[in-house]
């Protein structure tokens, strides 16, 4: 019998979706680069459903039903082209290849037009949750033609996590738009971290209180609105005691953040299509700054914090202004991440159904979250202008402002380091300013560069002689 789909890739992530779609009842041609990860796989859990191991790629092919589904789960980059391009020529019209690693949405464009040229689809789909999620229901964000979706979308439906009988897996959109979507994901899963990062320092070092008692109070932030994975996780590990010095483990570990290059890619791209990214940005910037041990002793050596101790008045009523001043944050990260799946839509034509992003990440990946239901309301109906603005979270924020305020207040009186905390307030002020300095700075390139400005009272462009006798011409 032929295999109805095969995983080409069976290191971690493959080995757990190949185990994924046979438990599921699917039946499934394994490939790897070296037989002896699909041998190990056989062995081990041959017993979880139909598997079909293969040595060559060939043979790979050859197991397969038509059209043929075919899943490319190996290092992003160089190594996914090299897999493409060795099968290429074994496929037949209408055969589909999917890449779910870590792709860039460019690459995924690129590869999936080379693909159509010769009658083959190309999905990149993104696929969030780790390796546990790979194995017991991730989100699935596959991109890719509607035609592919039809034959892959059922299977993918079925592997994906479940949120009250809702797949976590929906087709985002044509080419790149899933592999997009993950990137994004991605961000604001750093901004979320950031956040998180930034009001355990302000109860730390704000209040002083113990790791353990910082597990308890995000323990019990977990079972509010901030209800998530990485909030019920953040409890785990500041709960945990080190084995070997009994110390608090967060204290035993190295504070240098390591990335792999979402985060990165999320504002390189917000920045070609000049949406503010700022929470993403902060946090990816946050973690490049951790990353730099000497630069941080020099400064450390040399630079000079507030001079007296600020202390915290109530207690309890900071730590309520900290979950306030995260819940607000965490909005405008939020916001921001969507405002580039938007931009993105337009730009690329991808129509990508904003709403349903927040339906598919309810399960399965990194940034599950309570909160996320809110997302999906907030774009049933109309597309808001901001999600900031859109009814409940315009009213959360409202109610959590002053808080908020008091915390990145109390953050740069007390020297304690809150950039995603407090950019995220200067941007929920400059989008609900009056009037913004951005004339100041239209008056200062006009000045240098002629560059003309618009202005408030009549349409058109103008420019002011500024060497001469300081008149107003026509642009
Ligand atoms: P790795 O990224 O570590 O990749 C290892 C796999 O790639 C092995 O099967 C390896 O084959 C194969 N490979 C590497 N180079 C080549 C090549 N030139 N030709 C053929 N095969 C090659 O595996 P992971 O399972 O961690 O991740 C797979 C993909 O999923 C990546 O794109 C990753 O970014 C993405 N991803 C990973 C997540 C995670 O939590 N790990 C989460 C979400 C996505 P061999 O065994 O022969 O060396």
């Amino acid at each position: 019998d032929l295999a109805q789909i095969g995983v080409s890739g069976l290191a971690v992530m493959g080995r757990n979706l190949a185990r994924n779609l046979a438990r599921n009842g699917f039946s499934v041609a394994l490939h790897n680069r070296t037989s002896a990860r699909t041998k190990s796989l056989v062995a081990e859990h041959g017993d979880e459903g139909t598997f079909v191991p293969t040595e060559t790629l060939e043979e790979f092919v050859a197991a397969l039903e038509r059209p043929r589904r075919v899943v490319v789960m190996v290092k992003a980059g160089a190594p996914t082209d090299a897999v493409i391009d060795e099968l290429v020529p074994l496929l037949d019209e209408g055969d589909i290849v999917i890449d779910c690693g870590n792709a860039h949405f460019a690459d995924t464009r690129r590869r999936e037009a080379a693909l159509r040229e010769r009658g083959l689809h190309f999905v990149g789909a993104g696929v969030s949750g780790g390796e546990e999620g790979a194995l017991l229901g991730p989100s699935i964000m596959p991109g890719g033609s509607a035609e592919s979706y039809r034959t892959l979308g059922p299977m993918f439906e079925k592997i994906a996590a479940q949120v009250d009988g809702t797949p976590c897996c929906v087709h985002v959109g044509p080419d790149g738009a899933g592999h997009f979507v993950k990137m994004v994901h991605n961000g604001i899963e750093y901004a979320d971290m950031q956040l998180i990062a930034e009001a355990y320092d302000l109860l730390r070092d704000g209040l002083g209180a113990t790791p353990a008692e910082l597990a308890r109070i995000f323990a019990e932030w977990n079972s509010g609105d901030l209800e998530s994975f990485l909030i019920e996780i953040t409890a785990e590990v500041l709960g945990h005691t080190d084995a070997a010095s009994g110390s608090a483990f967060v204290d035993v570990v190295l504070d240098q953040a390591e990335q792999k290059g979402t985060g990165r890619w999320t504002v390189q791209t917000a920045l070609d299509l000049g949406v503010p990214v700022t929470g993403i940005a902060e946090a990816t910037f946050a973690r490049a700054l951790s990353a730099h041990p000497e630069q941080r002793e020099a400064a450390r050596a040399a630079l000079p914090g507030p001079s007296a101790a600020v202390p915290v008045e109530d207690r309890d009523a900071f730590v309520d202004d900290v979950r306030k001043a995260l819940y607000a944050s965490k909005v405008v990260a939020y916001a921001q991440g969507y405002d580039q799946m938007a931009a993105a839509s337009a730009e690329y034509g991808w129509d990508i159904d904003l709403g349903a992003m927040a339906t598919i990440w309810r399960g399965g990946c990194i940034i599950r979250a309570r909160f996320l239901d809110r997302i999906k309301d907030a774009y049933a109906t109309e597309r808001p202008a901001s999600l900031l603005v859109a009814p409940y979270f315009r009213d959360a924020v409202a109610e959590g402002q002053e808080a908020w305020r008091r915390v990145v207040a109390h953050a740069a009186r007390a020297g304690i380091p809150t950039p995603g905390f407090s950019s995220a307030l200067a941007y929920y002020d400059a989008l609900r300013a009056e009037r913004l300095p951005a004339a100041l700075i239209q008056g200062m390139r006009d000045y240098f560069g002629a560059h003309t400005y618009k202005r408030v009272d009549r349409e058109g462009a103008f420019h002011t002689l500024w060497g001469g006798d300081r008149s107003e011409v026509d642009g």
